[in-house]
């Protein structure tokens, strides 16, 4: 067995890209700035599986200096990953997460997101939101931060 972390952070954006996470777009929402559509949670799930196979991390294998991932949809990088992995000799056993914002809720949209990852990981996933209190840059909802873990088999 391996175990792997995952965490990405990423600002609100000031123009009116959407907010993607998981793969759900939440309309209404402002979005996050960044090089791929800024996919938070997508980028803490495979930075913890490439972590958990010993393949370094998202930004050896999808440099953001690298035209080909701009504006990408980071659930096709996640997919890319969990390739990686398994031709690595691992199978996804699960995968927990952690969405920090003040905002968007993530309850409503939580069933969603884990369809969604664990269609592309094959394996269980949950999804769980809670907020920063108030406390720091996320408190003031200047962002969202997200934590992964996740267990690999042999
Ligand atoms: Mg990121």
């Amino acid at each position: 067995m391996r175990i792997g972390q995952g965490f990405d952070i990423h600002r609100f954006a000031d123009d009116d890209r959407p907010l993607v996470l998981a793969g759900v777009r939440i309309a209404g929402e402002r979005g996050l700035q960044g090089h791929s559509d800024a996919d938070a949670i997508a980028h803490a799930v495979s930075d913890a599986l490439l972590g958990a196979a010993g393949l370094g991390d998202i930004g050896q294998h999808f440099p953001d200096t690298d035209p080909q991932w701009k504006d990408a949809d980071s659930m096709h990088i996640l997919r890319q990953v969990v390739a990686k992995v398994i031709a690595a000799g691992w199978h996804v056993a699960n995968v927990d997460v952690n969405v920090i914002c003040e905002r968007p809720k993530i309850a409503p949209h939580r069933d969603a997101m884990q369809a969604n990852l664990g269609a592309v990981v094959g394996a269980p996933v949950n999804v769980k939101g809670r907020r920063a209190e108030g406390l720091g840059s996320i408190g003031r909802a200047e962002g969202i931060a997200c934590l992964a873990v996740v267990l690999l088999t042999a």
